[in-house]
């Protein structure tokens, strides 16, 4: 028996990179999953077949997560389809960074609008549907640990996941919702591909820096969630888990 048979998860911004790796990683261990994506319907799609094809169920589910009325549709089509809600996983994200003069005000918008306005939005809608034994994860970043010059809106966000995260493990605790974060160090997804990280100079420091020798992949983080998402992690909850290598 898989450790999450019988649960079903919702995994936001589950396209690409590490939300698709988590969303395979959850449905190999036995969970339905809700594959929600905003624009890349084809990419969505595709981790979908490959779940299904490999025995599992899931289904492909657009919602821009920002946007309250599309958050209520996505925990509405969950429910419909499995009828029950059990993992979140608050995944979507960006990442820009800027000198602080060069700090926008829609650069501000943009991150912190999915960062932490949307995991806002879709735990309230999804908290009325969470049972006892629930789990609620918010992927983080490990830059609320080394602070990188140039990213202080990034890291505002991230920040400010981690202190929510923490929040919600007291309030949520009493109904037996557990609330965690994984805080991943740089990992190499269709996002870090995009913006050039992968080929930077950052990507060299974080090799160097990175006590395991390497940068990360999405499994490597993908594995810590499911742990997180499982009855095993039952007595953890607020913690804030650092997947970086040793890199810190
Ligand atoms: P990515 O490859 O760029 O993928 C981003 C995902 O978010 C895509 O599936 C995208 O779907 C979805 N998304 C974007 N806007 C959305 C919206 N408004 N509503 C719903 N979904 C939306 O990103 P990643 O590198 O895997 O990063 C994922 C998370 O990990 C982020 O929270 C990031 O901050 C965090 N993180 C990443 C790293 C890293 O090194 N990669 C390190 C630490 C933390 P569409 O294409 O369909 O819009």
């Amino acid at each position: 028996m898989s450790r999450l048979n019988e649960k079903v998860a919702l995994v936001t911004g589950a396209s690409k990179g590490i939300g698709a790796g988590i969303a395979r990683r959850l449905a190999r261990d036995g969970a339905k999953v809700v594959v929600n994506y905003a624009a890349s319907a084809r990419e969505a799609q595709s981790v979908v077949a490959e779940i299904t094809d490999a025995g599992g169920r899931a289904i492909a589910t657009r919602a821009d997560v920002r946007i309250k009325a599309e958050v209520d549709a996505l925990i509405a089509s969950a429910i419909a389809e499995f009828g029950r809600l059990d993992i979140l996983v608050n995944n979507a994200g960006r990442y820009q960074f800027a000198k602080v003069e060069e700090s926008t005000e829609a650069l501000y918008r943009q991150q912190f609008d999915l960062n932490v306005l949307a995991p806002l939005l879709v735990t309230g809608a999804a908290v009325p549907f969470l049972k006892q034994g629930a789990s609620i994860i918010n992927i983080s970043s490990f830059v609320t640990r080394i602070l990188p010059s140039e990213s202080a809106i990034y890291s505002g966000t991230k920040g400010a996941i981690d202190a929510i995260t923490g929040v919600l493990s007291r309030e949520l605790g009493p109904r037996g919702i557990r609330v965690n974060a994984v805080n991943p160090g740089l990992i190499e997804t269709d996002g870090t591909h995009a913006n050039g990280v992968m080929g930077s100079d950052f990507r060299a420091w974080n090799e160097q820096q990175t006590p395991l020798g390497r940068i990360g992949q999405v499994e490597d983080i993908a594995s810590i969630v499911s742990f997180l998402a499982c009855d095993d992690a039952g007595w953890v909850t607020g913690e804030c888990i650092v997947g970086s290598g040793g890199m810190r």
